[in-house]
């Protein structure tokens, strides 16, 4: 066999970076508290923003789904493998977006490799920010459109690059409604003048916006009140929603498109009936009230001032999604690891995450935690923020 050498050495070379992914396992259900490699803490890690992974609501929907309707769907959609719950849920989600059409694939990652490569290709253009989510580099990339990187949430340096590229075919713009490791929003409204001014489509993944912005969770497009001026919304429901798929929801003919062409809804499965069981009790649970977008809000700012107030530097989150700055990857992972000895299990993010220099804990909140699980994670933040220097 071919020597691995190359992947040792790649690999030693992380550890000693301080940027080798330790990966933890979970023994329990995914909460606000959870037993990780044995050890019960409190868990700021998850995009289980409204506390739906283990909501008993979603438990029984699933349960009795099974019963109905088994488990798999056994072939890929356009075969065998559409089942009316997928047709329901596709139904569901527009009406809560406020959407024309949706379709769902199996991740929001999948639904960025579909829905990027289905629009654009040889020949054509895409503006993208320059801190979008991999899913959307890798469905742009399989484009094979050419790539336009603008500077981060930038609209004049977008403007600019609109300018400068005069060679193209069809033009995409295409963004992260919410930047997942800071927790800034995109300026969607601007975004959508630039587009209709250049007849350019409009592309938003918002995955960290589902279930989170606008009103009960509807997502960035209600957040900025832009229904019916935003192209194509991707959006996911492994995180908010608490159980995985992808969204694309727009407008009716692209979605048309993809269901003919999307390479990924052709050629691979849909999401399993407890999947789509569940998600679809989630968007009921979401239509029937927005407390748990409240609670996920106002825990968020507790949370957020809190760390500020002991001089903690909260970068320049606009969201539930708090990073907490450090600088150094090494230090990011010794944060981490002194506050899981403290009971608190928030993730380390370093480069090729995040820029080099610019390590963070980032801190996830949820509707799922109690004022005494946040009081606790402060006390734990100021003992290790003090015992290494940051504050
Ligand atoms: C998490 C995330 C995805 C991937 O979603 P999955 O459903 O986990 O595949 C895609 N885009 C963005 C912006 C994300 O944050």
């Amino acid at each position: 066999m071919a020597t691995l050498d190359f992947l040792t050495e790649q690999l030693d070379d992380l550890r000693a970076q301080g940027l080798y992914n330790t990966i933890r396992t979970i023994d329990s259900p995914m909460d606000g508290r959870i037993v990780v490699d044995g050890k019960p803490v409190l868990n700021f890690c998850a995009n289980n923003y409204l506390g739906l992974a283990n909501h008993p609501r979603l438990r029984e929907a699933a349960k009795r789904a099974i019963d109905a309707y088994g488990i798999g769907p056994g072939a890929v959609r356009t075969i065998a493998g559409t089942m009316s719950l997928h047709v329901q849920l596709e139904k569901r989600l527009a009406e809560f977006k406020g959407a024309e059409a949706v379709i769902t694939l199996q991740s929001g990652f999948t639904a960025n490799l579909a829905a990027i490569p289905s629009l654009v290709g040889k020949g054509d253009v895409i503006f993208s920010d320059a801190l979008n989510h991999a899913s959307i580099i890798d469905g742009c990339r399989l484009s094979r459109a050419q790539i336009v990187a603008y500077a981060h949430n930038d609209v004049d340096d977008l403007r600019r690059k609109i300018a400068e590229t005069t060679e193209y075919g069809r033009r995409l713009i295409v963004s992260d409604g919410v930047f997942s490791m800071d927790g800034d929003i995109a300026p969607l409204p601007a975004l959508v003048e630039i587009a209709r001014e250049h007849d350019i489509l409009l592309m938003v993944d918002d995955a960290h916006g589902e279930g989170v912005l606008g009103r009960g969770g509807r997502g960035i497009v209600d957040h900025f009140g832009l229904h019916g001026q935003v192209d194509i919304e991707v959006g996911t429901m492994s995180k908010a929603f608490g159980v995985m798929g992808g969204i694309v929801a727009g407008r009716r003919e692209i979605v048309e498109w993809l269901r003919q062409r999307a390479r990924p809804f052709l050629f691979s499965s849909a999401v399993t009936v407890p999947d789509a069981a569940a998600c679809l009790e989630a968007v009921d649970l979401l239509e029937e009230s927005d407390e748990l977008v409240q609670r996920l809000w106002s825990n968020a700012a507790f949370l957020k001032d809190a760390l500020r107030g002991m001089g903690f530097d909260t970068g320049r989150s606009e969201t539930p999604i708090i990073p907490v700055m450090l600088g150094e990857a090494p230090l990011a992972q010794q944060f981490s690891r002194a506050l899981f000895e403290h009971g608190v299990f928030a993730m380390a993010i370093g480069f090729p995450t995040v820029a080099k220099g610019a390590a963070r804990i980032r801190v996830m909140n949820t509707a799922a935690h109690t004022q005494t699980d946040l009081e606790e994670a402060l006390a734990a933040f100021e003992a290790v923020g003090k015992q290494l220097g940051v504050i």
